[in-house]
């Protein structure tokens, strides 16, 4: 857990656990205005590796851009204080969670004069909604709080203030006794998970919703689109899913840094196909694993040793 760690690397220094700290009167504190990534670290046949390290940092550069902030640090510098964390701590395998965020200068909502302040935790985590959701599956519900459009929030950038709509829909659906949530856009279709993108397949086709439809571009989809049609599978990355088409669905998933490829197996109680996770979900499951794990030479670019 992110409690146990010893070591926090904050504005280019290795600080202890509890001298990470800033100030109350942060900027990002009070107007959400914060980017971050979540990345793994996973226990290769190679040694540890960082999976998409240069996609995440990618996605965590551009995420500030909206808000015209500037990370003051490289991607080397960002690449070998992440390196190190995982070395100090001896971490085989880690939740890797970079942060920049306006600092304190003044309170009005312009973050003129804020410094960018940039902090990277690493800490060992496991899947995210447990061992048994990614062999058996997740019921889950559409939430009631709808997604905010990307007309009206940039939702490509991985920005903190979002999140409130992520805790919002997962502790409705969780208060009900599910796993997690699914969130509908502004028009009514299907967007994403709070932290997960969506994957639907039917008659042997998979489909996930477009950035058009106010999703976060995640790095787990696109490795998942890539490798599906690597196995020759014809997937539909820009489709528009409405709601009633997630009941009929052959299989579901949900795909993330975190929740890696989690099978949904009802959504708002009705079970999707026979309820147990979907061949075509345990295919793109065991190729994602077996190269995350490097069980397979594929894509040894998509990875950063330590
Ligand atoms: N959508 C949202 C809202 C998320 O927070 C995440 C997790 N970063 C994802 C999708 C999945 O993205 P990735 O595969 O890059 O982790």
């Amino acid at each position: 857990e992110a409690g146990d760690i010893e070591t926090i690397w904050q504005n280019g220094e290795f600080v202890d656990w509890d001298e990470a700290t800033t100030h109350v009167l942060t900027h990002g504190l009070h107007y959400g205005t914060g980017v971050f990534e979540g990345a793994r670290a996973y226990d290769t046949e190679n040694g540890t590796a960082v999976f998409r390290w240069e996609e995440h940092l990618d996605r965590f550069y551009a995420s500030g851009k909206p808000y015209e902030m500037e990370v003051p640090f490289s991607r080397d510098e960002l690449t070998e204080a992440t390196l190190e964390l995982l070395r100090r701590q001896d971490l085989q395998s880690a939740y890797i969670r970079p942060i920049a965020f306006f600092g304190y200068n003044s309170l009005g909502v312009s973050p003129e004069g804020c410094p960018t302040d940039v902090a990277i935790a690493a800490w060992p985590w496991g899947a995210y909604l447990g061992e048994d959701a990614l062999k058996n599956g997740i019921d889950v519900m559409v939430s009631s709080w709808r997604k905010h459009s990307s007309s009206q929030i940039p939702t490509n950038a991985k920005t903190t203030g979002l999140y409130v709509n992520s805790l919002l829909a997962g502790e409705e659906a969780r208060r009900n006794g599910y796993a997690e949530a699914i969130v509908l856009n502004k028009e009514g279709q299907v967007a994403e998970g709070p932290g997960e993108n969506i994957f639907l397949v039917r008659d042997g086709e998979i489909y996930t919703p477009g950035l058009s439809q106010s999703i976060l571009d995640g790095i787990t989809r696109d490795t998942v689109i890539t490798l599906a049609r690597e196995e020759g599978y014809t997937v539909h990355d820009q489709a528009t899913i409405s709601r009633g088409e997630l009941h009929t669905a052959d299989e579901l998933f949900f795909t993330g840094s975190a929740a890696e490829v989690t099978p949904i197996r009802q959504v708002d109680n009705v079970q999707i196909a026979d309820g147990n996770r979907g061949p075509i979900t345990e295919d793109l499951q065991s190729a994602f694993f077996d190269l995350v794990e490097r069980k397979t030479d594929a894509h040894d670019d998509w990875f950063t040793y330590i």
